[in-house]
């Protein structure tokens, strides 16, 4: 059960991953997390109980966030269990097979596009209707999760997907600036290779530690350093910034 002044902070794509990561993180620095997923119930379930044995507040809902269905779902669970709404963070995401962009079906787009950019875009706007002074609200922070594919381009493997990702970067830009005066910080964050399950969704398991020797820090990065940039860009201690993007990449 939140308390009536805990924050609340909604993670796209939370049961497991970067988004479980920043849950987990979110939630032992005080704020009230609602835990989104798509299938994996069980995973956010533990994750749910995990937070709530360390003394922490969590609830969760199923949504996707590539429909109009998933996204009022979530919303509609963060009015009625919280009330309130202080953060986003933007993070579900998906990669596809890889493919050139020669053998790319308008399928395949609509699908990458539906959740990594429409669907971030939606959540930011229903989160912004609940926090923007504008709307009656107190302020609040978004973090959108974007890539370095924004700015390596993919080749070969997912350009459709870093064409998404820099998507992201310009609509975090011009967000951070729109709502600016409106008591919301809006940031982004490009990961670079992380060892989380996304890889093997893209049929290469072993992506991350293949990847590892062309990083300048000679390896992978974990879910959790990914999820410590968030947290500070969640945090008070990052109330000037806005309209960053804060590459977490090794270097890469
Ligand atoms: P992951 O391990 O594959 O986890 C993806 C999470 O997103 C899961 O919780 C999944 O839920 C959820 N999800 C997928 N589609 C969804 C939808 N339509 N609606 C709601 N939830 C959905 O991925 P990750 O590596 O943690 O990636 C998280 C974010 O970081 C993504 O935006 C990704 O693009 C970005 N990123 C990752 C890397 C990397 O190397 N890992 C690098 C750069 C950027 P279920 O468990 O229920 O399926």
């Amino acid at each position: 059960m939140a308390t009536q002044n805990q924050p609340v902070l909604l993670v796209t794509g939370a049961s497991r991953g970067i988004g479980a990561a920043v849950a987990l993180k979110a939630a032992a620095a005080g704020w009230a997390v609602l835990i989104n997923y798509l299938s994996n119930e069980a995973r956010a379930q533990a994750l749910a109980e995990q937070i709530g044995q360390a003394g922490g507040t969590a609830s969760l809902i199923q949504g996707d966030t590539g429909t109009e269905e998933g996204i009022a779902a979530i919303f509609s669970a963060i009015d009625r269990e919280f009330g309130r709404l202080d953060g986003l963070v933007n993070n579900a995401g998906v990669v596809d097979q890889t493919a050139r962009v020669d053998e790319m079906s308008r399928e395949r787009l609509e699908r990458m596009f539906a959740i990594n950019v429409i669907g971030k875009i939606r959540c930011a706007s229903e989160a912004v209707k609940r926090m923007s002074t504008r709307h009656g609200g107190k302020g609040g922070v978004i973090v959108n999760i974007s890539s370095m594919a924004a700015v390596l381009g993919s080749p070969g493997q997912y350009v459709d997907y870093a064409a998404a990702k820099a998507s992201i970067d310009t609509f975090t830009v011009g967000l951070s600036r729109e709502v600016a005066g409106e008591g919301i910080r809006v940031n982004a964050v490009r990961p670079g290779i992380i060892d989380t399950d996304i890889h093997a969704s893209g049929g290469l398991p072993d992506r991350a530690r293949d990847l590892a020797p062309t990083v300048p820090m000679q390896r992978a990065g974990t879910a959790e350093e990914v999820a410590e940039a968030v947290l500070y860009l969640l945090s008070p201690q990052a109330s000037y910034v806005t309209g960053a993007i804060l590459n977490v990449s090794g270097g890469r």
